[in-house]
């Protein structure tokens, strides 16, 4: 029986943009923030900041879509794996801040907004100002989660990897 062979993503994105393409996914929930000043929602709306764009059915539906235009088939759905994990990270880390509104993370079956129980993460203010003269006590409260996730990125490339490697020569494109 043959083994079964995940689809490589290196013909689909460089292996620097997959890091890269993780990280932007990762953040994208926020832009939620622009949108709700932009167009005046109020902020307990499902469309507020940290509403729906944080919910995870909306985070890993977005990755997978995304993917789904870069890749086909199978190299889809490794690819679209890979940054709905990354995604998912944001309104999971969101629910572990001491502030701010909860997350709406299992919209549409249920609108309520959540915090985790643990909050240790000092919530970023929404402001670039307001967050600079609090960036120290922010950045410091997110560092192990940092170190963690960095620890996490280094175990899944290392799990990666055969997904990473180039075609061998003389097999089919
Ligand atoms: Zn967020």
């Amino acid at each position: 029986m043959p083994a079964i062979e995940f689809p490589s993503l290196r013909p689909v994105l460089p292996r620097w943009a997959i890091p890269v393409t993780a990280g932007l996914i990762a953040v994208a929930p926020d832009l939620d923030t622009y949108a709700m000043f932009a167009f005046r929602i109020p902020r307990g709306s499902v469309l507020a900041h940290r509403g729906v764009f944080h919910s995870a059915a909306f985070v890993i539906l977005l990755a997978f879509v995304l993917a789904w235009m870069v890749a086909r088939s199978r190299t889809a759905l490794v690819l679209g794996a890979v940054w709905a994990i990354a995604a998912l990270s944001h309104p999971l880390l969101d629910m572990l801040t001491d502030g701010g509104s909860g997350v709406m993370l299992f919209y549409p079956f249920s609108d309520e907004r959540l915090f985790f129980s643990w909050r240790p993460i000092r919530v970023s203010p929404l402001g670039i100002v307001a967050f600079f003269g609090r960036a120290r006590e922010i950045l410091e409260s997110e560092m192990p989660f940092n170190a963690l996730a960095l620890m996490l990125g280094m175990g899944v490339r290392r799990f990666s990897r055969p997904f990473l490697k180039r075609p061998a020569a003389g097999s089919p494109r």
